[in-house]
C-alpha cells in the first residue's frame, strides 16, 4: 500500500514544480503580459478572428504529458488575445466597454496563490473585511446608510440577481400573489433584468413599460397613473426599476421622483447603475443622482466606470437583513462557521459559498492608486463625450439626446437612401479599420451608431482619431451612392 502511495506521489508531485521552474513561468508570463500593455496604443480595437488561429485551439488538446510555456502563451497569443474585440483597447468604444488596469492582475496573482476562503467570515476574517470595507465605501459615496450591505458578485447581471430575488421575498411575492403583482421599469431597462425576474421565479408578474420622455428617462407622470390604475384594479405593485445609465444612450431616470412614488405605494425600489454608478464621483454630476440614498437596492459595476478587469460587479441593499433573509442557508456540517452582523459572510449574502477572492482586485488598484485618478478618468471619460458629441455634428451627423454620462447616440442621414443601411454601412467599415470598435442600437426602428467611452484608456487623441475615421468612411459611402 505504502509502496503504491509512494509512486502516486512521485507523479502527483508533478503539480508542485520548483521554485526555479515557477519563476521561469512567471517571467515568461509578466514579459507576455507587458508586451501587451506596451503595444497596446498601436494595436487594433477589433480585428476579425482567422479561422485558422481559431482552429489551431481547437487543435491543441489536453494530454497526459503537460506542454512548454513558450508554447501555451502562442496558442494565447494567436487564438485568444488577438481576434474580434480587444477590450483592453481605448479604442473600444462599444457596448459598455471594460477595463482592465494593471494593478487586478496582481491583486488576482495574490489571491490565487493564498487562495483564502473569501465566503465566510470564520475562515478567512480578514478577507471578507476587505470585500465589506468596499461594500461600506461604495455604500457611503451614494448616502446608504452605515446599516446597508451587499456583496461583491462577479458582475452587474448576477447582482441585479440578487437584488431582485431579494425583493421578491422583502415584498412578499408568493404563487399565491404572483399573477397579480406589478413589476414597473422601461424599455431601455438593461436585458439582464428580464433574465433576473425570470431566473428569480417571477416569469409570471405582470410587467409594465413605462413610457420614457425625449431623453429616454421614464416619464414620472406615466408611472403614477400606472401605478393608481394597477392599484384600482386590485393588483400589487411591488417593485420599480430605475436606471443610472441605459445601455442605449446613458439615461438617468428622475431618481428622486421614483424613489418618492416608491414609497408612497410601498414598492421596493430597485436601480441598475452597473454602468453609470460611478459617475457618482465626478462633483458635477452628482445632481443625477439626488434621491439615490432612498432606494431599496443598486448595482454598480466595478468592472466598467472603476476600470477593473471583468469579473467584479457590486450590489448594495439598504435593509441588511433583507438580503440576508434571502440568501442564507445553514447545513450541520457548517456549525463551526460562526457569523457576524458587522462583517456578514458573503456566502451568506449571495447565492456562492465558495468564491473568488474578488475583492481584492478593487481594493489593490484603489490602495495603489489612490482615488485622484479614478476621479479623473472618469470625469474626463464624460468630458470626451461632450466633446465628441459637438464634433460630430460638425461633420453633419444627427445626435440624439444631449449625453448625461459617456454614451452617446449619432447617424448620418443621406439623401436619396435608407440611413439605416446607410449608417449599417458605415459601422462595418469603421469594423474593417479596426482602430476602434463601435457598436449600434435600434431604436423605435431607427439604426443608431453608439459611442460609449468607458475604458480608461481611451483620451483625446483618439477620439479625434475616430472624428477622422468616421468622417472619411461617410464621405466614401457618400461617394458610391453617386
Ligand atoms: C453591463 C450592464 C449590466 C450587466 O452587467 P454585467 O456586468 O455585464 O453582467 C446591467 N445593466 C447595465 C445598465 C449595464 O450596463
Amino acid at each position: 500500500m505504502e509502496k503504491q502511495i509512494k509512486a502516486l506521489e512521485k507523479v502527483a508531485l508533478g503539480l508542485e514544480p520548483s521554485i526555479k521552474t515557477l519563476r521561469k513561468w512567471n517571467d515568461k508570463v509578466t514579459d507576455y503580459g507587458l508586451k501587451f500593455i506596451d503595444e497596446i496604443y498601436d494595436k487594433p480595437a477589433y480585428q476579425k478572428a482567422d479561422e485558422k488561429d481559431l482552429q489551431r485551439l481547437e487543435n491543441f488538446t489536453i494530454e497526459e504529458e503537460g506542454k512548454s510555456i513558450s508554447k501555451v502563451l502562442k496558442v494565447i497569443e494567436r487564438s485568444i488575445d488577438s481576434n474580434n474585440i480587444n477590450p483592453a483597447s481605448g479604442g473600444h468604444l462599444g457596448y459598455i466597454p471594460g477595463g482592465g488596469i494593471y494593478p487586478s492582475s496582481l491583486a488576482d496573482y495574490l489571491v490565487d496563490i493564498s487562495n483564502r476562503y473569501a465566503g465566510i467570515y470564520y475562515a478567512a476574517p480578514g478577507a471578507v473585511k476587505l470585500e465589506n470595507q468596499l461594500i461600506r465605501w461604495v455604500a457611503s459615496l451614494i448616502n446608504y446608510p452605515k446599516t446597508a450591505t451587499g456583496n461583491i458578485a462577479s458582475g452587474g447581471s448576477i447582482a441585479n440577481l440578487i437584488a431582485i430575488t431579494t425583493a421578491r421575498d422583502a415584498k412578499n411575492i408568493t404563487s399565491k400573489n404572483i399573477t397579480k403583482s406589478v413589476v414597473y421599469l422601461t424599455k431601455q431597462v438593461h436585458h439582464c433584468i428580464h433574465k433576473a425576474l425570470i431566473i428569480a421565479g417571477l416569469r409570471e408578474v405582470i410587467i409594465r413599460e413605462i413610457d420614457v420622455d425625449d431623453k429616454f428617462r421614464m416619464d414620472i407622470k406615466n408611472l403614477k397613473k400606472t401605478i393608481k390604475r394597477d392599484r384600482k384594479n386590485n393588483l400589487n405593485p411591488f417593485m420599480i426599476i430605475g436606471s443610472i445609465g441605459t445601455t442605449d444612450v446613458g439615461a438617468v431616470d428622475p431618481i428622486d421622483d421614483i424613489a418618492e412614488l416608491s414609497k408612497k405605494h410601498d414598492c421596493w425600489f430597485h436601480i441598475d447603475a452597473a454602468y453609470g454608478g460611478f459617475f457618482v464621483l465626478v462633483d458635477q454630476l452628482k445632481q443625477l443622482f439626488k434621491g439615490v440614498e432612498k432606494s431599496d437596492s443598486i448595482v454598480l459595476d466595478p468592472h466598467k466606470t472603476l476600470f477593473l478587469p471583468y469579473g467584479c460587479g457590486m450590489v448594495l441593499v439598504k435593509d441588511a437583513d433583507a438580503l440576508h433573509h434571502s440568501h442564507q442557508y445553514t447545513a450541520p456540517y457548517m456549525q463551526d462557521a460562526e457569523d457576524n452582523d458587522y462583517d456578514r459572510s458573503p456566502a451568506q449574502l449571495s447565492p456562492e459559498l465558495t468564491k473568488h477572492f474578488r475583492g481584492m482586485r478593487m481594493w489593490l488598484p484603489l490602495q495603489l492608486f489612490g482615488l485622484k485618478p479614478f476621479k479623473a478618468c472618469i470625469a474626463e471619460k464624460w468630458k470626451l463625450t461632450k466633446y465628441f458629441y459637438t464634433e460630430v455634428q460638425k461633420l453633419g451627423f444627427e445626435v440624439g439626446p444631449v449625453p448625461e454620462l459617456s454614451v452617446a447616440i449619432y447617424r448620418y442621414v443621406p439623401k436619396g437612401t435608407d440611413a439605416n443601411e446607410f449608417n449599417k454601412n458605415l459601422v462595418d467599415l469603421i469594423k474593417e479599420d479596426g482602430t476602434v470598435f463601435v457598436s449600434s442600437t435600434m431604436i423605435d426602428e431607427v439604426y443608431w451608431i453608439r459611442i460609449a467611452i468607458v475604458s480608461f484608456r481611451t483620451h483625446l487623441k483618439l477620439i479625434k482619431k475616430y472624428l477622422r475615421i468616421l468622417e472619411r468612411s461617410k464621405n466614401k459611402l457618400l461617394k458610391e451612392l453617386k
